[in-house]
């Protein structure tokens, strides 16, 4: 008898989870938990939290503007937050840091152990918060920034709003030959008519009009072959009014994508490249975007803000792991800039009360399941760091749910009063004051969609956190 009411519980008890981070990687958890639920009998609920208002972390943040069609894949995470037995409580920061709690963010942090206490699992999707170093002199001078703030202030990140950067530069100089190098340098040099059509924030959007940016310099480490630029991205450059592209022949010679041990995506990306090269430069086009090859940032200069930077030429070298190396020649090239944009790759930041491993800025797991602790997984750039597409993160939270539902159906249950899932929302409302529901989050995409309408923009973005606090209140 005593047997049959521990089976019935187990089965018929629902399985409250916390997903940390409403990016791509925590709706694609989210999505597959409440999946197995469907489908495979299980009650599972998913309360989802952000530190922000607004969910889809980067779809939202990151993302260029002008990339519309990618940002509706939001249209999918949409579908997952109707969910009945899903909830969103954005403006709640997990941390445990009395600093925290005093930096204005309205009291909403809660800790690790809070959620641990009121959940049968937490699942981390926290993504890199922040940006790798160059570790080069000058690095912090006025008018070098990170990508991290200058696409967050683009995308109306609240945190990087204020950010108000000096756009009086005629040259650019962005460090890195991927794709958040690439939107960085394509966003300084848009037509004004293309970006009028987009959610670009109001504050950028003036910004970038009144520029007076003419000219991106994308410098790589390695050569040309070793850039890490999508085909996609590289292609429409092609489409954009009043631009050239500009390639130094030497760098991108004719013939250089003939080889059979590249793969079908590198071999377009060089002929692009050697195209451009062979073309040369439009001397009418009002924007130029140069891409250098080989160059390795060694000191940015200025007299209390950026005036130039200086250039370390580099050779390639093949190490004994087969790896290529960009190696320091010890000649140097020094450009006239007053903007310095540094997108050399996402970092991870530690949580509290989790292992870390500062090298990869990652939380160690095997297949999702935290190292040394039951109970917690990791989906997406906190998992993996900062890689991959927006799709990669699907395939990541499917192995990571695999593990934990496997988990979730070998542990007894936790007792738990009836009115569990009401006593979690009561407990948050009077921890988080600021606290943004579903519903206030339906109240503010509302509201920015209709305000972007007249002008065929997808949205005008809120950025103020009082704003968003005022939008999302039931009126
Ligand atoms: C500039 C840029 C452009 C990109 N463009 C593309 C593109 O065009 N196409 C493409 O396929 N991919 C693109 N990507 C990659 C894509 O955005 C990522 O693969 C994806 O967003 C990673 O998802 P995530 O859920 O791990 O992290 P994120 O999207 O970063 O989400 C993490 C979320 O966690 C929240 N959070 C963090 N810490 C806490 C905390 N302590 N408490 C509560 N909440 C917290 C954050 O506010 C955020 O909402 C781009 C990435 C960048 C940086």
């Amino acid at each position: 008898m005593g047997h049959d009411v521990l089976v019935e519980n187990h089965t018929t008890r629902p399985h409250h989870v916390a997903v940390v981070g409403s990016g791509p990687s925590g709706f694609y958890a989210a999505a597959a938990l409440l999946d197995a639920g469907t489908d495979g009998g299980l009650d599972v609920r998913v309360d989802m939290f952000d530190r922000l208002a607004t969910p889809w972390g980067l779809v939202r943040l990151g993302v260029a503007p002008d990339h519309p069609k990618i940002k509706s894949v939001s249209a999918q995470y949409d579908k997952t937050a109707r969910r009945e037995e899903f909830r969103f409580f954005g403006h709640v920061h997990l941390g445990d840091d009395e600093e925290l709690r005093s930096t204005g963010e309205g009291g909403g942090v809660i800790t690790r152990d809070e959620l641990l206490e009121r959940y049968d699992a937490i699942v981390y999707a926290v993504g890199s918060q922040t940006e790798r170093r160059l570790g080069i002199p000058g690095e912090d001078l006025p008018g070098s920034i990170a990508s991290v703030d200058f696409v967050g202030w683009y995308n109306g990140h609240p945190d990087h709003a204020a950010l108000d950067p000096r756009l009086d530069s005629e040259r650019a100089v962005v460090i890195g030959a991927g794709n958040v190098a690439l939107d960085v340098a394509r966003m300084l040099l848009l037509p004004e008519a293309d970006l009028r059509t987009t959610d670009t924030a109001d504050h950028a959007l003036h910004a970038f009009v009144a520029s007076g940016v003419r000219e991106t310099l994308i410098c790589g480490r390695r050569s040309v072959r070793e850039a890490a630029f999508t085909t996609t991205e590289l292609r429409e450059l092609d489409d954009i009014a009043d631009l050239t592209v500009v390639v130094d022949p030497e760098q991108a010679p004719p013939g250089i994508a003939d080889d059979d041990t590249l793969t079908k995506g590198a071999r377009r990306n060089l002929e692009l490249f050697s195209g451009w090269a062979q073309r040369g430069p439009d001397p009418d086009a009002k924007h130029r975007m140069e891409f250098r090859f080989l160059r390795s940032p060694v000191e940015i200069r200025g007299d209390g803000r950026v005036e130039e930077i200086v250039l370390g030429i580099n050779r390639l070298e093949t190490g004994e792991d087969g790896r290529t190396r960009a190696v320091d020649t010890g000649e140097r090239e020094t450009v006239t800039t007053g903007l310095v944009l540094r997108a050399v790759g996402y970092r991870g930041v530690a949580l509290p009360g989790l292992p870390f491993d500062d090298d990869s800025g990652t939380v160690p797991h095997t297949e999702g399941r935290v190292e040394g602790h039951d109970r917690e997984y990791v989906v997406g750039w906190i998992k993996r760091g900062p890689t991959g597409i927006i799709g990669t993160n699907k395939k990541d939270a499917n192995e990571t749910v695999r593990h934990l539902l496997a988990d979730l159906a070998e542990r007894a249950p936790i007792e738990r009063a009836d009115d569990h899932h009401e006593a979690v929302e009561a407990w948050l409302r009077e921890r988080c004051p600021d606290l943004v529901d579903q519903e206030g989050w339906e109240a503010i995409d509302a509201h920015e969609r209709g305000r972007g309408e007249p002008d065929g923009r997808p949205r005008v973005k809120v950025v103020d956190r009082d704003h968003f606090i005022e939008l999302s209140r039931p009126r």
